[in-house]
């Protein structure tokens, strides 16, 4: 049965292999075991119950608590023939009643469900008239209690389950797990005698960084502007950060989404839609943004500020780079951010046990911010994996920079604090050490202190995070409740007494990573990305549905001549070459992509080259076509609908037709008064890249004139 389902990767989703771990996951499956599956984000997961569910008589629940993650999947995989659906509560009545009668039909093969939609007698009737082989658990870490993301819904899943009459397969998949949690999801879901597969956790693509000790406003700025062409999330604590790195962006001209619990919910599903389609780039976002997003394309995740645990960091990092390709996480890390993060703890719901438990957390997560190992190592470790060879390209990995000596300034810090005696907080020993008129500060005398001023040349902000710092160096410690107050450890003693020297190390680097967005993109790339963004607001789809960059890039690299030989291309299975194969074809035939096929093209059919000669000798090249129509006074989009061809294709022809030599009337390409604009934007940034060229003009500046200027000019490369 691993045939078919190798067959099944092939046909459906157009993939030549499976990734680690999937091929053991899915034989374990099709021979009827239980499985609990562990898989970074971006791993695949979805595929391992996917495949099955097609090949297995019946109809596959899959549980998920995603909601847009569900629709994400059900619509893609209707777009490659898998008949899906889901029962969440985004749909309206109507709706719900059609999915369960056509589900009760035997419609589906596979069947989302949001465990907050199954009560006993739902599950019941689905059980009692549907033929269920195999539940999917997604996210499986929400059954458990020492989990980041408990869920009370999950835990009903195993008696439901344990009551049906032929109890199915049940498989649960989740990328976030500790030891613990994971013998946690199997005892709770009574999962039997399971196949347990933990491909690591560890994800190549990404680059890992701490940012610490710099100006964050300044860093973001600079951050944001030298990646405008990229999606990019940068999550903050609060609302109020939200709105604050929000106007910042604002201010300096890039263009961001906001998503907080503050805002409507229609605000913010109109945000999260934008951001899925490419219309906004940035977003910037509390937590609550994320569960669900599965946006392939994200290229960075930046933390305002520190998180509370490393499960929730590396989830919400772990948004970069599903598609595989290289991504940056940097989290920009301020000593005082545990203060915020101790207080949400305090003021949260848990009991006790569980407040412990994330205060523990906590602290490993202060030890990341600081740590000067392998930051992807660090993590790895931390579930339980080891033997990961440092990745190389984290800030730590990175960081040349020699540890500063800052035993001077620790001296002055800690016997400032004891002097205060463990009675006053942070703040209040900032004040002493810059020496501040502050009237509480007078009221306890506290100026008279022989450290009062020792520290006035530095800002007050920059010494309560030196103290700060020497809280997560385990020098200081901070008392629980919500006004902490400051003391000594028992490790500030031989400081005190210059036993002991105390180094800092600055880090402030960050890669820009090697993605593939940033390198010089090809014309025939933007086009078949202009082509697929008008495709996809025709479905009313996110592009990424339609097909991934790197798909886009090959076939912008490979310039396939024919169907067969767009099938080949990573990403396109049957259904999408059906499709979308005659409107890519005729993308790259508008670009002269006659004989350029290369790589694994070299031995194509004999006939590709002959039926292209064949169209260049026995009738009119389309471009010309295009051309006497354009000429005989037709608007691209005119010529577009008559001939059935995309806007981007005309124009392409167009160019293409002028690069030839053909007569164009310029002045119907180039509007006559941005011209000149358009010649200096080009001279000045160069003919690699269009996209900054666009960015650069004025928003009516169409890529059609930019093509028309450098054609014209002879500005190609
Ligand atoms: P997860 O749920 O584990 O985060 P997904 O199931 O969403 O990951 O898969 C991440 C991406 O990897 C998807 O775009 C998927 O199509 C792609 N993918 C999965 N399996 C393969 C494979 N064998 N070859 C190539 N791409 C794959």
């Amino acid at each position: 049965m691993i045939e078919q389902a190798r067959q099944a990767l092939k046909r459906v989703y157009g993939y030549d292999t499976f990734r680690k771990g999937q091929e053991g996951i899915i034989s374990g499956i099709l021979q009827g075991r239980d499985t609990l599956a562990i898989l970074p984000t971006g791993g695949g997961k979805s595929i391992c119950y996917q495949i099955p569910s097609m090949l297995l008589p019946g109809t596959s629940l899959v549980i998920s608590p995603l909601i847009s993650l569900m629709k994400d999947q059900v619509d893609a995989l209707r777009r490659v023939g898998v008949s899906a659906a889901f029962l969440n509560s985004s749909l309206g009545a109507a709706e719900y009643r059609d999915v369960m009668r056509n589900a009760m039909m035997g419609e589906y093969k596979l069947l989302y469900v949001a465990p907050e939609r199954l009560d006993a007698p739902m599950f019941q009737s689905l059980s009692e008239q549907l033929s269920i082989p195999l539940i999917a658990i997604d996210e499986a870490h929400c059954v458990s209690q020492w989990g980041h993301d408990f869920r009370p819904s999950y835990r009903q899943l195993s008696g439901w389950i344990a009551r049906m009459k032929d109890r199915p397969l049940v498989a649960a998949f989740t990328a976030t797990a500790t030891n613990e949690v994971a013998a946690d999801i199997s005892n709770m879901l009574k999962l039997r005698d399971p196949s347990v597969f933990v491909t690591g956790f560890a994800r190549p693509n990404l680059s890992l960084s701490v940012v610490t000790g710099v100006d964050k406003k300044k860093f973001l700025e600079s951050f944001a502007a030298g990646r405008k062409e990229q999606s990019g999330i940068i999550y903050a604590a609060t609302r109020k950060e939200v709105e604050n790195v929000y106007e910042q962006l604002a201010r300096r001209g890039i263009q961001a989404g906001k998503y907080h619990g503050g805002l409507s919910d229609a605000e913010r599903a109109e945000t999260q839609e934008k951001f899925r389609f490419d219309d906004i780039r940035v977003m910037v976002a509390t937590n609550a943004f994320g569960m669900g997003i599965d946006k392939p394309n994200v290229r960075y995740v930046l933390h305002w500020q520190m998180t509370g645990d490393i499960e929730s960091y590396y989830q919400e990092a772990g948004r970069a780079g599903r598609d595989g390709e290289e991504s940056e996480c940097i989290l920009l890390f301020e000593p005082a951010d545990m203060q915020v993060q101790r207080f949400l703890i305090e003021q949260g719901t848990g009991d006790t046990e569980r407040k412990s438990i994330q205060l523990s957390k906590l602290h490993t997560m202060m030890n990341y911010s600081r740590t000067q190992r392998c930051l992807q190592q660090f993590i790895v470790d931390y579930f339980g994996e080891t033997g990961v060879e440092a990745c190389g390209k984290c800030s730590s990995c990175l960081d040349k920079s020699e540890p500063v000596n800052r035993t001077e300034e620790a001296k002055m810090a800690l016997s400032c604090v004891g002097r205060m005696k463990g009675r006053f907080g942070v703040t209040m020993a900032a004040k002493v050490l810059k020496g501040s008129r502050d009237k509480r500060l007078l009221e306890f005398g506290l100026d008279r202190l022989s450290t009062y001023g020792l520290m006035r040349h530095l800002p007050e902000k920059e010494i309560a995070d030196w103290l700060y710092w020497l809280v997560s160096e385990g020098y200081l410690k901070l008392s629980e409740g919500q006004y902490p107050v400051v003391s000594l450890t028992a490790n500030a003693l031989p400081v005190l007494e210059g036993r002991e020297s105390i180094m800092q190390r600055v880090r402030a680097t960050v890669r820009q990573s090697a993605s593939n967005d940033n390198a010089a993109v090809s014309p025939l790339f933007e086009a078949l990305k202009q082509w697929r963004k008008e495709k996809a607001a025709v479905e009313g789809v996110p592009p990424f549905m339609l097909f991934f960059d790197a798909t886009l890039r090959e076939i912008a690299n490979v310039q396939p001549q024919t169907a067969d030989q767009l099938l080949t291309v990573k990403g396109i299975g049957s259904a999408k070459a059906e499709k979308y194969g005659d409107g890519l074809l005729s993308i790259i035939h508008s670009f002269g992509g006659e004989g350029k096929a290369t790589g694994s093209f070299t031995a194509a059919p004999k006939e590709t080259s002959a039926s292209s000669k064949r169209a260049a000798s026995d009738e009119q090249p389309s471009h010309l076509t295009t051309l006497a129509l354009f000429q005989a006074g037709q608007e691209p989009d005119e010529i577009a609908k008559d001939r059935g061809l995309s806007r981007v294709t005309v124009e392409g022809h167009i160019i293409r037709c002028a690069d030839e030599g053909e007569e164009v009337d310029w002045s119907r390409i180039i509007p006559a008064e941005y011209e000149q604009l358009i010649v200096q934007a080009v001279g000045e940034l160069g003919n690699e890249k269009l996209r900054p060229i666009k960015d650069a003009l004025p928003e009516e500046v169409t890529y059609f004139a930019i093509h028309g200027v450098m054609s014209k000019y002879g500005f190609k490369a």
